[in-house]
Formats: structure tokens, sequence, C-alpha cells
């Protein structure tokens, strides 16, 4: 079995089922990456599971340590530790296991971080619209983190969640939205009746809030294939969803094949 080379540095419960993770290199030194790319991390099939995980959907291998891939969210700037934003799986089998971790505890992190959803082929001077659903906006927290606010054209971050304690790194968002010229944040949550207070948000499917002309509403012109560029993450559905939406305006799905402007992650 790989040996765990990294460590636990920090862990911030963000809500009942959401946790970010700061993890370190024991002893290497992280390599370059690109904000939006991804990396496997994993631990032992021996690791306890925390208390609320239910049976597993995939009982893994007793000899290998159980990986998967997640994208990183904290800046390529810092080369001291990576930062994740998780969704507890329950039937999962590695995400039981990432949220029994403590501070200190023993995990494997990858060396080859990898992706293509990243603003690399993005000019300079589009606008950029980053929707996410759940834990999805963590590549983008990765790109705002490093050098995405730079840039010349608009940026805006939709994000969706169940409820509004699930808008992890709301803090950060609104902060930039403040601070930071040409950077707009619109959080949305589709379940607004269990909340325990007020919330004055928004409260429409992403696919809504596209088709209500609300981004157009923001930056005063409306955005088309030409001017901007659309990044998906997350929730399948919404992905699928927003697709659709935009192919409507004449948008195309980016890839190896076809230059386009929808970039597209699947969690
Ligand atoms: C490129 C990439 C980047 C990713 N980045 C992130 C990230 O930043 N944060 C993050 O939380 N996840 C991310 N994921 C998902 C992650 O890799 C795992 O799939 C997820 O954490 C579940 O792992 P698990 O071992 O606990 O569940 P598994 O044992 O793999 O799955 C158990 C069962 O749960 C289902 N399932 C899997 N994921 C979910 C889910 N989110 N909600 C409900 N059911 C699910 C599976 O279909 C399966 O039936 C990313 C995936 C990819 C491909």
């Amino acid at each position: 079995m790989e040996e765990l080379n990294a460590i636990v540095q920090q862990v911030v419960q963000v809500s009942p089922i959401m946790k970010v993770f700061r993890v370190a290199p024991i002893g290497w030194e992280l390599p370059d990456f690109k904000p939006g790319q991804f990396v496997g991390i994993g631990l032992p099939p021996t690791n306890a599971k925390c208390p609320e995980a239910t049976e597993e959907v995939v009982q893994p291998s007793p000899d290998k340590l159980i990986k998967r891939a997640y994208s990183i969210a904290s800046s390529n700037i810092s080369k001291d530790f990576v930062e994740f934003y998780i969704t507890l799986v329950h039937s999962g089998a590695l995400t039981p296991r990432l949220f029994n971790l403590q501070i200190g505890d023993k995990i494997f992190l990858g060396t080859k971080f990898v992706g293509m959803f990243t603003l690399d082929e993005v000019a300079e001077d589009q606008n950029i619209v980053l929707i996410a659903t759940g834990t999805g906006v963590a590549p983008y927290m990765s790109m705002l983190r490093s050098d995405a606010l730079k840039r010349k054209g608009n940026i805006l971050v939709i994000h969706g969640a169940a409820n509004s304690w699930d808008l992890g790194y709301s803090s950060e968002l609104n902060l930039l939205q403040n601070i930071a010229p040409h950077f707009e944040y619109i959080p949305t949550i589709t379940m607004s009746e269990k909340e325990h207070s007020k919330w004055n948000g928004k409260t429409q499917f992403i696919q809504e809030i596209w088709e209500e002309g609300a981004v157009e509403k923001l930056w005063g012109f409306k955005p088309t294939a030409e001017n901007t560029h659309i990044f998906l993450c997350g929730n399948p559905n919404m992905v699928n969803g927003m697709i659709e939406c935009l192919e409507k305006d004449g948008f195309v799905e980016h890839s190896r094949k076809q230059a386009g402007q929808i970039h597209v992650e699947r969690f």
C-alpha cells in the first residue's frame, strides 16, 4: 500500500455534511498546478468511519488505499498546503473516513495535479461566469485566490445550495464582492422553507437565474458566446440543465477537439 505522505493541518466544519480540509505534504514539495485542477487523496480501508456513515455501496479492497479525486480550493501561490472542500456521502467509501480525520492525522496526497478545468484558454478580456452547486465552488476559490481577479473582464460566481449554511466560502466571496472591482457573487438556496432565520437572497434554481437575465441586469450588457465564458461544476442535473440553457443561447461546450465557451467539471 502507498505511504501516507501528507498530514491534516486544519479541518473546518462548514455544515453538518461539509468540511474544509487543509493537507500539507510531509517532506516533499507540492508541484506547480493551475487553479481549477484536481488531485487524488486517499486513506486505508482500515481507517475508522465517522458516526454518521451508513453501509457502503461499494466494498473497498482490503489491500489498497481508497482514492478519489478532489478539486483544489487553495491558491497556487502558497506551497505549504492544499485545501479541499468536501461533502460527506454517507454510503461512500472515502468521505466517511475523511470525516473521521483529526488534525495531525496522516493521509495520502497524490503528487500529480491535473485537469483541464482552468482559465488557461480564456482570453484576458473575456467575461467569466463561474457556476457551482455545493462543493463545486472549490475550483473557483483556487482561481480567485490565485490570479483570476487580475483579469480585465467581469467575473461572476453563482453558487447554489440547499440551505444558506451549505454555502461554503460565502464570507470570502462577499468580501471579494465588496473590495474587488468587476467581481460579483450571487448565492441562491433551494430549500428556503428550512431556513432558521430570514434569507433575503435568491431562492431559484441556477437555470432560472440564468433564464431570467440576472447576469445581463447585473452587468448592463448581455453575456454572449462572443464576450463570455461559462464554467459549470458540481451536481450533474445543474450542469446538464445549464448546458441546455446555454446551447439555446449559442454557447458551445469546450473540448479538446472543439474550442467552446462552456467549460465543465462533473463531480
Ligand atoms: C474531477 C473531480 C473533482 C472532484 N472534486 C470534488 C470536490 O472538490 N469535493 C467533493 O466533495 N467531491 C468532489 N468530487 C467527488 C469525489 O471524487 C468523490 O466521488 C466523492 O467524494 C464520493 O466519494 P466516496 O468514496 O465517499 O463515495 P463512493 O464510494 O465513491 O460513492 C458511493 C455512492 O455515492 C454516490 N455518490 C458519489 N458522490 C456523491 C455525492 N456528491 N452526492 C451523493 N451521492 C454521491 C456514488 O454514485 C455511489 O453510488 C470530485 C470528482 C471528480 C471526478
